[in-house]
């Protein structure tokens, strides 16, 4: 039996089960707010063209309206200024978008300190217990936060001080960057810097270090906890938004069960 007959019948038999991370996108989704002297992004909208009636007698369908960075979605290179030569959503190579996924699991330390910053030791003591990070894959960073995503102001947990959501410090960013053999980095979280990221130095060090190294980005991912530390392949799944800087996307996780 070939390779992908074997896994077809894993699939078909439930030995490969398929989790799915994404969040159900709505009016209702939960939106980044940046200060407002900035450009804000839209909600998802749908706009009835025609349900079965004299508008299409026999269809129906809507048009959408949505900002690229809505939802679950893929931060492409070309979204940071770091990365303005990068590629758009559209260029990312196919065979890039089927990548290993490792799993961090820092939701305890997160539910401990909204403001909890991974550091490059967490990783560092995923990897003793785990491997070494599989070249060419993701680093999911588990915090728990999927919890808070029926609802905008949990899921933003704003103050008058700013957003207050877990993320990643400036040094762990870098070496995710430059140093880590991953592609990306996926979160539960609105985006993947912390809440209180504009403040750091550099400001939203994530976004920079990553876009800038032609790394991507995946925010407001679900259901991590179902997955294995080691072993899930991702299906990363962004429309191909010609010149585009992200994408809503729906992102599958393949886990073995048994
Ligand atoms: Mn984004």
């Amino acid at each position: 039996m070939s390779t992908l007959s074997a896994f077809a019948a894993a699939l078909a038999g439930g030995r490969i089960e398929v989790v799915d991370l994404t969040a159900p996108l709505s009016a209702e989704t939960p939106v980044i707010a940046l200060p407002p002297q900035f450009a804000q992004t839209a909600r998802f909208e749908l706009e009835e063209l025609s349900r079965y009636d004299d508008r299409g007698p026999a269809w129906y369908w809507n048009n959408i309206r949505t900002g690229e960075h809505t939802g679950t979605h893929f931060d492409a290179p070309n979204h940071w200024v770091t990365g303005a030569d990068g590629d758009d959503v559209a260029s990312v190579p196919a065979a890039r978008l089927v990548a290993p996924a490792a799993v961090l699991d820092l939701s305890a330390e997160a539910s401990a300190d909204p403001d909890f910053l991974l550091e490059v030791d967490h990783v560092r003591a995923w990897e003793a217990e785990h491997g070494p990070l599989t070249e060419g894959g993701w680093l999911l960073y588990r915090t728990g936060w999927d919890a808070r995503s029926a609802s905008q102001d949990e899921f933003l947990n704003a103050d008058d001080t700013g957003p207050h959501t877990p993320g990643i410090s400036p040094r762990c960013a870098r070496w995710l960057a430059e140093e880590a053999p991953v592609i990306g980095l996926g979160v539960e979280t609105v985006g993947t810097d912390a809440g209180t990221a504009h403040s750091f130095d550099p400001p939203f060090p994530c976004h920079a270090a990553l876009m800038g190294s032609g790394k991507y980005g995946l925010t407001q991912l679900q259901n991590l906890a179902l997955l294995p530390p080691t072993g899930a392949v991702l299906v990363a799944a962004p429309l191909p938004i010609v010149s585009g800087s992200g994408s809503p996307a729906r992102v599958l996780a393949l886990v073995e069960r048994g």
